[in-house]
């Protein structure tokens, strides 16, 4: 916009313009993901306002306590890695599959839309190797997609089905997984970015970070190949994996293995 000041003149402010009102319209749509999207392609004005105060008041209403986790007590107005409208994204987007360097996949699946999703930091925990433990990850429930018509491509087995996760870490530049990344020099993936903010990404398998938990956690498969998942620089996760479907006489379905996470019933899950 022109030149300085602003304040006195206040045209571009005025009316429906003005950002406090343009949150109280929002808020009276419920933050509806999608309307806040088609607002952000507006006009610049407007994408400025989503980027400075829409996707952050989003985020807070539908997630209130995972937002509150993942800023620490900082303020509401505190940043968060990546920024808003990519955490906003990871809250509303199942980023689909695409076949990597440990994943084989016949073809890559689309992302989509996805209003109903759960985060938990009890599933997250399942995803940190144990020196890790330190560090608070947000997981989401996996989402399931069936293994396409052509059988699911190299990485399936009979009956498995396809599942996407996705999270965010608190504060991932301190975090004890960037720590260990970069102290072991583990190289960024060539061909993988985030899908939430574009950055690079370290694979969790390359890295050694996958720890038995987390296949049980999703239900997958124990041995090799079952899943991958990647964190990027901004401390965002994604990753798939192949979901076995529960035989009659499966008797694993207590994914809470050691016990570990009984006490720490997840108030921070947010259903949409
Ligand atoms: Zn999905
Ligand atoms: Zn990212």
């Amino acid at each position: 916009g022109g030149g300085g000041g602003g304040a006195a003149g206040g045209d571009v402010n005025a009316g429906i313009m003005d950002e406090r009102v343009l949150v109280l319209v929002f808020r009276s749509l419920n933050f509806d993901p999608r309307a806040v999207g088609v607002a952000a392609c507006v006009s610049r004005r407007l994408r400025a306002v989503a980027e400075r105060v829409l996707w952050r008041e989003l985020c807070i209403s539908r997630a209130p306590r995972m937002v509150a986790a993942l800023t620490d007590g900082l303020s509401p107005a505190g940043r968060v890695g990546g920024g808003w409208h990519a955490l906003a994204k990871l809250l509303f987007f199942c980023c689909g599959c695409a076949p990597s360097r440990f994943f084989a996949l016949a073809a890559p699946l689309p992302g989509h839309f996805a209003p109903e999703s759960r985060f938990s930091k009890t599933s997250g925990r399942s995803f940190l190797a144990r020196r890790c433990w330190g560090d608070l990850l947000y997981v989401s429930d996996p989402c399931e997609h069936p293994a396409g018509g052509g059988g699911g491509g190299a990485g399936a087995a009979a009956g498995e089905d396809l599942g996407s996760f996705r999270g965010v870490f608190r504060g991932f530049v301190r975090s004890r997984t960037r720590a260990w990344l970069v102290g072991r020099q583990a190289e960024l993936e060539a061909r993988v970015r985030c899908p939430y903010c574009g950055a690079r990404v370290w694979s969790m398998t390359a890295a050694g970070l996958v720890p038995r938990s987390a296949p049980r956690r999703l239900g997958s498969r124990d041995g090799g190949g079952g899943l991958e998942y990647f964190v990027c620089v901004n401390g965002h996760l994604h990753g798939c994996c192949w979901l076995a479907h529960l035989s009659d006489d499966d008797d694993d379905n207590n994914d809470d293995d050691d016990g570990d996470d009984i006490g720490d019933i997840d108030e921070s899950g947010v259903a949409w």
